[in-house]
């Protein structure tokens, strides 16, 4: 087996897994709880996954912090799902409500409601505020996807610690 490989983080238990470049991540599972390592839907996530999830992914991270109460985040919603279906597994999509966590929301000195902040390697790389339709959001976020990645391979990911 030769070629690059990427640690992506499972969305179900948090374990890394190495998965080669050559591979369709799309169509991987997990080596630790064999749930799909992508299910083309936005992850919630938590206190106790979201640190893992931004730093420990070798591809972007994109985080919508949002509330339940927040008009303009509901009208963005299906637009981040329906963008999310589309840039997986070039790029893991959380959401984090913000009322549920606010440490992280503190954390990241959200201030105003949708904020979507994208990191890579766990650093921030760029913020904006919500999108209201998905071809503004598409736009912006093809310049961190990469597309190139070939669609073939089968197999179970390995896990690392
Ligand atoms: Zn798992």
């Amino acid at each position: 087996m030769t070629g690059a490989s990427r640690i992506l983080v499972c969305p179900n238990c948090t374990a890394s897994n190495r998965v080669p470049a050559a591979r369709n991540a799309a169509a991987a599972k997990c080596g630790q709880c064999h749930n799909p390592l992508f299910t083309g839907h936005p992850v919630a996530a938590t206190a106790s996954n979201f640190a893992k999830q931004i730093a420990a992914n070798d591809i972007p991270v994109l985080v919508d912090f949002w509330a339940e109460w927040c008009g303009p985040c509901k009208a963005m919603a299906p637009v981040f799902e329906k963008v999310a279906a589309e840039f997986e597994p070039e790029i893991r999509f959380l959401k984090v409500d913000t009322d549920r966590e606010a440490a992280l929301s503190a954390q990241y000195g959200i201030r105003s409601i949708p904020t979507l902040i994208l990191f890579r390697k766990g650093a921030i790389a760029d913020q904006r505020a919500g999108a209201s339709d998905a071809a503004s959001l598409r736009t912006w976020l093809r310049q961190y996807a990469n597309h190139s990645s070939p669609r073939k391979g089968e197999g179970r990911a390995g896990v690392e610690a």
